[in-house]
């Protein structure tokens, strides 16, 4: 696994430091699937160690993301709400919150699975807690782990979990993903719409920031409604950052971010990770799995003119979202800088999205 043949396949890749991926989940084996192993290359899903070399994938933040409370459960929701990126019963209406304990509960469980992958991976996988030990395993083959939360529903708002996770690696906080919590609240997936879907953070949402600041965890923007995305702009001290979102401009969904919220990113010395979920990076919104790479090169295009090259970089959502069949997993990664190469992108620029601007960023917001 640590030979010098991968050694030398890494040499001659872009290294990526990716902003999103969901496979903790399919790793823990959530709802009913077999769970998939990390360590060997498979054919499902988009990301395991195997893959991720062959791609250039370096490491990234690893979402521990909450399903819904099968307890709590609708009956009359449709199979298919598991899914991380929507396909929710009607795409107007946000997903039912999810109870704090049962949150908690998942949150333990997928943490604890990530530190279990570090432990059996001999060193091949490492968890990152602050950005020497994240430089070291970016020197080395070792693929290195955020512990990131994708929605604080598992935190209390006395933040007594926060303190405890922050301390086992938590290093990165989304405050929602496309529903209400206790802090703020997301937006739904209906196509075309803006992102101003709901209210803004509410006072238990504004410590929690704070709190984010002082600890030095990472604030992730992406599946904020715009009034919550200007509440943040204005508490916190870290750069704006959101993980995995693209250009509203181009694709109207309401996860896409506005040319405001680009301008405030930049100004802030923030970044963007472009998501690859087709249905974030089409014109027409629509989940097909044949988009072409050039849809998400329009993306990567438009975000470095308004923002320049030092605020865009990689948030592909693998395991959480349709991807174009072109890239198909991790280790298609190549063909979409192949692509970016092609339209222009030089390789000074290409080393800035692929991984110098996460470092800059996580140097100026972990402590
Ligand atoms: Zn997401």
């Amino acid at each position: 696994m640590e030979g010098g043949f991968v050694g030398r396949m890494t040499d001659t890749l872009l290294p990526i430091f990716d902003g999103h991926n969901d496979v903790l989940l399919s790793v823990y084996g959530w709802p009913r699937a077999e769970a998939r192993s990390l360590f060997a290359r498979g054919e499902k899903g988009h990301l395991d160690l195997p893959r991720a070399r062959e791609g250039g994938f370096v490491g990234g933040f690893f979402a521990v993301w909450v399903p819904p409370d099968p307890a709590a459960r609708r009956p009359d929701l449709r199979p298919g709400a598991e899914d991380p990126e929507g396909a929710e019963q009607g795409l107007d209406v946000l997903p039912p919150a999810v109870p704090q304990a049962f949150a908690l509960r998942m949150a333990m469980s997928l943490s604890a699975t990530l530190f279990r992958l570090e432990a059996e991976s001999s060193g091949g996988f490492e968890v990152v807690r602050d950005v020497a030990q994240l430089r070291r395993c970016l020197d080395s083959s070792t693929v290195a782990a955020i512990l990131h939360f994708e929605g604080a529903e598992p935190i209390d708002p006395e933040l007594n979990a926060l303190e405890v996770f922050y301390r086992a690696g938590l290093r990165s906080l989304g405050l929602v993903w496309s529903r209400a919590n206790a802090f703020a609240e997301g937006v739904p997936f209906q196509f075309p719409s803006s992102p101003d879907t709901g209210p803004g953070l509410t006072p238990a949402g504004k410590d929690l920031v704070q709190a984010c600041n002082r600890m030095g965890i990472m604030v992730d923007l992406s599946h904020l409604n715009e009034r919550g995305f200007w509440d943040v702009a204005e508490i916190s001290k870290a750069p704006l950052v959101a993980t995995h979102s693209n250009a509203h401009a181009l694709t109207a969904t309401p996860r896409n971010l506005l040319d405001t919220q680009l301008a405030a990113i930049r100004d802030s010395g923030g970044v963007v990770g472009v998501n690859f979920a087709v249905q974030f990076s089409r014109e027409d919104g629509r989940r097909e799995p044949d988009t072409p790479i050039s849809a998400l090169v329009r993306h990567f295009a438009y975000l470095c003119d308004r923002m320049g090259p030092d605020h865009v970089a990689f948030g592909s959502d693998f395991d959480g979202a349709t991807i174009p069949d072109e890239i198909h997993d991790a280790a298609g990664l190549p063909r979409l800088v192949e692509a970016l190469r092609a339209a222009g992108f030089d390789e000074a620029t290409l080393r800035k999205l692929g991984h110098e601007n996460w470092l800059r960023v996580l140097g100026q917001t972990w402590k």
